[in-house]
């Protein structure tokens, strides 16, 4: 594994991808997803210029946040949080991405010390295993959800099933930014939504062309 190789690689292919869809440079943050590896590789990857880092899981958001928050990095919680966890983590959480429902976003509001900025979860694909609000549920939700001021929704987050390929990811995504685009527009309070958090290691392209401003990439970086 080279990850100054690597590194260089990813964010290549990023300002490639950001180029090609016309859109403006420093546009899209990179979120190197850290899940894969230890607290010294972690470590190395933001000597190497990285600026946003993301787990998964509670437990090792804790320990590698308490190990290498004094680099300066932004902290992401990009995976599913259950609601006895939330006082745990959530002080220490820069972003959340996985906002999947009202009664999480209450227990936020109740334990937050300050603005918590928090990505809607959307299961555009509909697939059964995948975390998030069906496009129906999310519009029903949105008044009760804005309310809750100590959260402030910057956007949707969305994964695309593994196995897809090219049109369905840009169908997914198109859909994604299409919902995001409706629910700014309906300007509630707390809700700016001008973020969109999709994108891994093996679709990003496409979410980028798509309008993507947070990607969540870990395979490319330690292969
Ligand atoms: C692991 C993970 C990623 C990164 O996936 P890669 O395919 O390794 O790039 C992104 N988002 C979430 C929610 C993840 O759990």
């Amino acid at each position: 594994m080279d990850l100054k190789e690597n590194t260089n690689q990813v964010f290549q292919q990023v300002t490639k991808a950001i180029q090609e869809t016309g859109r403006e440079d420093g546009s899209v943050s990179v979120i190197a997803v850290t899940k894969y590896v230890d607290i010294v590789t972690a470590a190395n990857l933001i000597d190497q210029g990285v600026k946003h880092i993301g787990e998964n899981r509670v437990d090792k958001f804790l320990e590698k946040y308490h190990a290498l928050s004094d680099k300066g990095v932004t902290w992401h919680l990009i995976g599913s949080l259950q609601r006895r966890k939330v006082k745990d983590v959530i002080p220490f959480v820069d972003y959340f991405h996985a906002l999947d429902s009202l009664k999480l976003a209450q227990e936020i509001q109740k334990r937050a010390d300050r603005t918590v900025k928090c990505f809607l979860q959307v299961n555009i694909s509909g697939e059964e295993s995948k975390h998030g609000f069906s496009k129906e549920e999310l519009l029903t939700v949105l008044p009760d959800l804005s309310s809750l001021d100590q959260i402030e929704y910057v956007g949707l987050m969305t994964m695309a099933p593994f196995e897809a390929q090219t049109e369905e990811l840009q169908k997914i995504f198109k859909e994604t930014q299409e919902l995001q685009q409706y629910i700014r527009e309906q300007q509630f309070p707390n809700m700016p939504m001008t973020e969109l958090s999709m994108g891994m290691s093996r679709d990003y392209k496409e979410a980028i062309q798509c309008g993507s401003t947070f990607v969540r990439i870990g395979t490319a970086f330690f292969k």
